[in-house]
């Protein structure tokens, strides 16, 4: 394989031995928890590193990346580095309904449709490009201290959980998405088990209507082993695998 520009050296044995370290961290916590391995899809997420660092992570076995701004991956995606390189692309960030034409186009996957508006826009658009992506719920587990849900949604994203039926009954019935299930980001101050344990309940409530809706995108570098404790099917993981992103992100 030819050496890109933008590649450094040493830079693939970097990513080799942080992705055996992650790979190990889900051997040993599907081992603690009796789940298979090979029912967990280690989703990698390339958002501020460039396309080189992607095709050296298909290069590595990685099946599938995320990014979570759509002007940052559709030109990363487009890269020619990554011509005839196979890999499932998701969309994990806080998406605006008119960005939904642009991501439809690249993403196989959106993990973040909280609202209905948003899931129009997401369908006609795919109807539009002749895509049929998998479709996410980004599910709200912030928890104000009462125990309640909070006025204010703290930024994350995701819809409350009272709005997730109605939610999934949309996407399900949209000609050209396909439900997946839900997704969460564990609340930056809470306990990451109780929100996991919260977000099965969820998923099991919508895999009772949508019985195919099997997907649990739950766990990030510092909370992938919890996940695991509680069903999820998709980690999305950056920084255990790249290393820091410059900036606050
Ligand atoms: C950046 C990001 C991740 C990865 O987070 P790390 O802590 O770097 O592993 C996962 N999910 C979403 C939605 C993200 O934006």
């Amino acid at each position: 394989m030819t050496r890109h520009p933008a590649e450094p050296a040493g830079r693939r044995a970097d990513l080799e031995a942080a992705l055996g370290g992650v790979r190990g961290r889900i051997a040993a916590a599907c081992e603690e928890a009796g789940r298979d391995p090979a029912d967990i899809t280690l989703v990698v997420v390339t958002k501020f590193f460039p396309a080189s660092d992607v095709r050296l992570l298909a290069g590595l076995g990685v099946t599938d990346v995320a990014e979570n701004r759509d002007q940052e991956a559709s030109t990363k995606l487009a890269d020619p580095c990554l011509d005839g390189v196979e890999l499932t692309r998701h969309f994990v960030g806080q998406l605006q309904t008119n960005k939904a034409a642009s991501v439809v186009r690249y993403a196989d996957v959106v993990h973040t449709a909280d609202r209905l508006r948003l899931v129009r826009a997401l369908d006609a658009a795919a109807g539009r490009a002749g895509r049929r992506p998998t479709v996410l719920i980004q599910v709200s587990l912030d928890v104000a201290p009462g125990g309640s849900a909070p006025q204010e949604p703290k930024g994350r994203g995701g819809a409350p959980v009272a709005d997730v039926p109605a939610l999934a009954d949309a996407v399900a019935a949209a000609p050209d998405l396909v439900l997946g299930g839900v997704m969460a980001v564990a609340p930056r101050d809470g306990d990451p088990d109780a929100a996991f344990a919260r977000l099965l309940e969820v998923s099991q409530q919508m895999r009772a209507a949508h019985p195919a809706a099997t997907w649990v995108s739950a766990g990030m570098s510092g909370d992938l082993e919890a996940a695991i404790r509680h069903g999820a099917t998709h980690l999305r993981v950056g920084t255990a695998i790249l290393g820091m992103r410059p900036g606050p992100r």
